[in-house]
């Protein structure tokens, strides 16, 4: 019997409507665990480098994590998993809401989706009956009419819906696949959908899954269930609103928005207004959001409450997520927060990624107001930055005039236009838009997170650490209940938050090389551990002081899955699911030249430093100085299929 998984995927080829329910390979659960772990195995054997993102023989893969629709709290999250239009490498998308668990119920881990259908279809999943169905009547459709209409004719209680709108149908780059509650949001994984002519999965399901120790396992969620409830009536002192709680990270529960908007900068990622806050936009906020906001929402089994479901007179009602509140707001420069909740309902109904989308339209009116776009590339563009903005999406998410254009994202859209638009995409990592923020001093921590990372939300993966030291008079008191800090580290961690900010102990020097490397892969490490598990990174991997840790979850691996996993065992899976996503990338290409944070993401830079830096990352993990995970690393690790096609491919020497 097969425990916390079911065991088998769902295998579809729109090419030949070919539907096939196929077991894994449980051995593939122990060593990747499952979510974006096991998506990379089957990447790696299936997608050789060569395929290119829109080709049929492109795979995308929807997959519920190793404890996905469990008791365990948050433990509801999809990954999506393909090539990128965008950056060209491998890229995984995480959602939240309700539709992994339904797939669990219904008898599978993952749906491998290959081909192209000539048709446009939608996927049902009803347990163990599966159609392909005809789309033709959702065509153009919103993300939200899809949901609605899909649901009224399968006249079923509730099926959870992926869906894309019309970016993902035209292939824009950074389209969405998007959920009632959720959005899976980065790197394109719409467009891919759009490829396949596939509009929307539905599913429903209602079968159990089986939990190897259900004692011990439903003892651990309670537990995490009692911390996440202290965690909420005792936010962290001393730090900002935004990062006091748990959660994702709660921005539609806060109306204090000082931090974001003093911190990140606005337009394309250029203005830093570090005078915006104050009591009168404090006031009209929180009156703004009160009105919008209807009701706040949480995803499958989790008791925070992340998201609401905004309405704002006609506009469609949506679910809003995260920081897609600010994007547009902040980069229209728009400082009234109504615009920001009105285009993101459309937005949405169009399904593109919130962080891109308003960065490359920011970048448009740059380019425009620069003189290198005109009136003949954008007729009868508005004057005003906020109706730019909706004329704007509408060009994009259609492809029509300028708009085909600005569709691939700045950094191709920048060479496509040329006359010196190259210099304004300053703001891409690896070809793909970051979160607009611009800061002073080198933080060598998120150096080293910004240019290696491959989770390509980089908030996702930012985590456990506070970004800045923390005040003095509450040092003590933060590393007095630090449970999280994974064993044998305590000590160094401890007193390194306790001597930060002390005289000769900041940025960018200090801590030595070797602590920084420790610090960044403790982040990453619980990031790929989520992502396998299927776990909220809003509960575990991204805020300071989270119910999930070290500690915890290998007794829910071993209890739920019945896979014996101790702490040690649990650290080196993570560190050979990260080896594996770093590798498929170094397969199609990606090197060292590739790890570089935007350009001027820090005023002060020290290139020396930084390369240094690298050096020791590289050194740290076991890669080589071009950033490929070595011979000795590989088979450390099992990996030595991913050794033996390196060589075959002249990456590594024998
Ligand atoms: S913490 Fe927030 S985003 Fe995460 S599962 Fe709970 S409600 Fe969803």
């Amino acid at each position: 019997m097969r425990y916390a998984e079911t065991g088998f995927n769902l295998e579809i080829d729109l090419s030949t409507g070919n539907i096939e329910r196929v077991p894994s390979d449980p051995q593939d659960t122990e060593l990747y665990l499952g979510g974006v772990g096991t998506n990379y195995k089957i990447l790696w054997d299936r997608v050789p480098p060569e395929i290119e993102p829109f080709s049929a023989d492109n795979i995308i893969i929807f997959s519920a994590g190793l404890l996905g629709g469990t008791m365990a709290p948050g433990a509801n999250r999809t990954i999506i998993t393909s090539i990128s239009p965008q950056t060209l490498f491998t890229g995984f998308s995480i959602l939240g809401g309700y539709w992994a668990p339904q797939l669990k119920y219904a008898g599978f881990d993952k749906i491998i989706v290959r081909g192209k259908s000539p048709d446009l279809v939608y996927i049902w999943i009803d347990n163990d009956k599966v159609e392909i169905r005809d789309a033709s009547h959702l065509k153009g459709k919103s993300t939200y009419e899809t949901t609605r209409l899909i649901r009224e004719e399968l006249d079923q209680p509730y099926p959870e819906v992926l869906a894309i709108g019309l970016a993902g149908e035209n292939r824009v780059y950074f389209a969405s696949v998007e959920s009632a509650t959720s959005s899976a949001s980065r790197l394109g994984m719409g467009a891919i959908m759009g490829d396949k002519n596939l509009k929307a999965i539905a599913v429903r399901g209602t079968k159990d899954i089986n939990i190897a120790r259900p004692e011990v396992f439903m003892d651990q969620c309670n537990k995490v269930l009692d911390y996440i409830q202290y965690r909420l009536e005792n936010p962290i002192p001393g730090v900002p609103a935004i990062l006091s709680f748990i959660g994702s990270p709660q921005e539609m529960a806060l109306h204090d928005e000082k931090w974001h908007t003093i911190s990140f900068s606005w337009g394309n990622a250029r203005i830093r207004r570090k005078d915006f806050w104050n009591e009168e936009v404090a006031r009209e906020w929180e009156q703004t959001m009160e009105s919008a906001r209807k009701k706040l929402i949480s995803c499958y089994n989790c008791p925070v409450r992340c998201r609401a479901i905004v309405q704002v007179p006609g506009y469609p009602s949506y679910t809003m997520k995260c920081f897609s509140k600010l994007t547009y707001v902040m980069a229209a420069m728009a400082d009234d927060l109504d615009f920001g909740f009105k285009i993101a309902s459309i937005a949405q109904s169009h399904g593109v990624d919130g962080f891109t989308a308003p960065q490359v339209m920011a970048f448009a009116v740059e380019l425009y107001e620069a003189g290198v776009l005109t009136e003949e590339d954008l007729p009868g563009f508005p004057s005003e930055n906020r109706e730019r903005f909706y004329y704007l999406l509408d060009k994009i998410v259609k492809r029509e005039g300028i708009g085909d254009v600005l569709a691939d994202g700045v950094y191709w859209a920048a060479r496509k236009i040329g006359k010196g638009a190259e210099a304004y995409d300053h703001n891409t990592i690896k070809k793909h838009e970051q979160i607009p923020i611009k800061l002073g001093m080198l933080n060598p921590i998120y150096y080293i997170m910004w240019s290696t990372g491959e989770k390509a939300n980089i908030t996702q993966i930012e985590g456990q650490l506070p970004q800045a030291p923390l005040p003095k008079d509450i040092r003590e008191e933060f590393v007095k209940d630090w449970i999280q800090i994974p064993t044998g580290k305590e000590e160094k961690f401890k007193k390194f938050i306790l001597e930060w900010g002390e005289e000769g102990k900041t940025f960018p020097f200090w801590p030595p090389p070797d602590l920084i490397c420790e610090l960044v892969e403790w982040q990453e490490n619980m990031h790929y551990i989520d992502d396998s598990l299927g776990l909220c990174a809003g509960l575990s991997s991204f805020p300071l002081k989270p119910p999930y840790h070290m500690h915890n979850l290998p007794v829910l691996v071993s209890a739920g899955a019945g896979i014996e996993m101790d702490e040690d065992r649990l650290w080196e899976t993570s560190i050979r699911v990260r080896n594996l996503v770093r590798a498929s990338n170094v397969r199609r290409g990606m090197r060292r030249k590739d790890d570089k944070p935007p350009e001027d993401h820090w005023k002060k830079r020290f290139p020396d430093y930084e390369a240094k830096l690298l050096d020791e990352y590289y050194s740290y993990r076991g890669w080589n100085k071009e950033g490929i995970p070595t011979k000795q690393t590989l088979q450390k690790l099992g990996l030595d299929f991913v050794y033996e096609d390196f060589v075959k491919r002249g990456i590594l020497e024998e």
